[in-house]
């Protein structure tokens, strides 16, 4: 069965008129799949023969809710979908100032196994299709009855681990007939695969780039992020600094204060030794405590000398509000009880 709901208009052409369909009859399919339908039999103005010529070659990607929390002290909402194969992955949706950020998985599971992460910590189940990452959008926005204006990657996995569907996702999320989510309005966050950096550059796409960096040298970073020992921090800043230079694009690095393991005033200093004069931004985030790990978080003086002493360094950083942490918002944590508990 062939996944509609991640071709482009041009793939739906060509494969309705090699099955001698004539092309309008792909736009129209197009804009149905745009409106988020999740049967065939939802496009009226298609010919009956068309839609069953569709049901027996194709599906369409739906996200189904299996789960939802919603936070007592803000308008987090947290999703466990399932999809087809009852494969599941979590999505946050945020309310902010500007409108309703969504946070969604690109992988069921994670392969990189960073020592802080739920996600890490269960293994790899398999990449998401493009389909499967519009479709946690769709119905969120359809639960809610609201627009999702920005989307985050950053949900289960590793975007660059799974780039081709990234970037397809990416081009059908900007379709006005679609999500009309535009690429600026999309952050895709990383490890920190090197050779992917490159690729992703290259492209010179608009999107925002955050990089999960978590330590100022190789020595912590290993410790915590098993992918530092395949792309050293130094080759890992120098994809950075090309990224921009290719792109025009500040890139955000992503730091989560762990006590005792990455937040003294030593740390602040050589990172910021080491990002000065780069045009890039830090976000400091008290790490989330995961179960089993025995990590806790900065407490607020840390959290602030740290950011005070980046500045110093001229290097701007600011301490990210949590939101929802009544209801494990960090992802990774509701599928592990889920699954704890039997549900799958
Ligand atoms: N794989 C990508 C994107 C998904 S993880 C990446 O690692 O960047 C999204 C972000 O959440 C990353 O910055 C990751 O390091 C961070 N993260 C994971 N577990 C966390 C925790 N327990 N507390 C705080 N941040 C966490
Ligand atoms: Fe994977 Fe990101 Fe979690 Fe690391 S932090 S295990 S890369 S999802």
């Amino acid at each position: 069965m062939l996944d509609i709901k991640s071709m482009t208009l041009p793939e739906l052409r060509v494969f309705l008129t090699q099955n001698d369909y004539p092309s309008f009859r792909a736009s129209q399919v197009h804009e149905w799949l745009g409106r988020g339908v999740s049967s065939f039999d939802e496009m009226t103005n298609l010919p009956s023969q068309l839609k069953d010529f569709l049901k027996t070659s194709c599906y369409i990607s739906v996200a189904i809710i299996e789960k939802k929390l919603v936070s007592r002290y803000d308008k987090t909402v947290k999703y466990l979908f399932s999809f087809e194969d009852g494969e599941c992955v979590e999505s946050v949706l945020m309310s902010y100032r500007h409108g309703w950020t969504e946070c969604i998985s690109t992988q069921a599971g994670c392969k990189m196994g960073c020592t802080f992460c739920a996600t890490g910590k269960s293994g790899f189940s398999r990449s998401l299709t493009a389909s499967e990452m519009l479709a946690q959008i769709e119905s969120a926005q359809r639960d809610m009855d609201i627009r999702v204006s920005n989307v985050v990657l950053m949900g289960m996995g590793e975007p660059l681990d799974n780039l081709d569907n990234v970037l397809r996702f990416i081009e059908l999320a900007g379709d006005e007939k679609g999500l009309h989510i535009g690429a600026r309005r999309i952050t895709v966050s990383t490890c920190g695969i090197v050779p992917k950096i490159y690729e992703l550059a290259k492209l010179k796409l608009q999107i925002n780039l955050a990089v999960s960096l978590h330590a100022p040298n190789d020595e912590i970073r290993v410790r915590t992020m098993p992918v530092a020992k395949a792309y050293p921090m130094e080759e890992l800043l120098r994809a950075c600094r090309d990224y921009f230079k290719l792109t025009g694009r500040r890139v955000t690095f992503e730091y989560a204060l762990i006590s005792g393991v990455n937040d003294s005033d030593g740390c602040a200093r050589e990172l910021g030794k080491k990002l000065k004069g780069m045009n890039c931004h830090v976000n400091l985030i008290p790490v989330n405590p995961v179960e089993g790990t025995g990590y806790k978080k900065s407490n607020i003086q840390r959290q602030k000398s740290f950011a005070d002493i980046l500045a110093g360094y001229g290097v701007t950083a600011t301490v990210r509000r949590t939101l929802g942490s009544d209801i494990d918002a960090s992802c990774g944590q509701l599928k592990r009880k889920y699954v704890r508990e039997g549900g799958k």
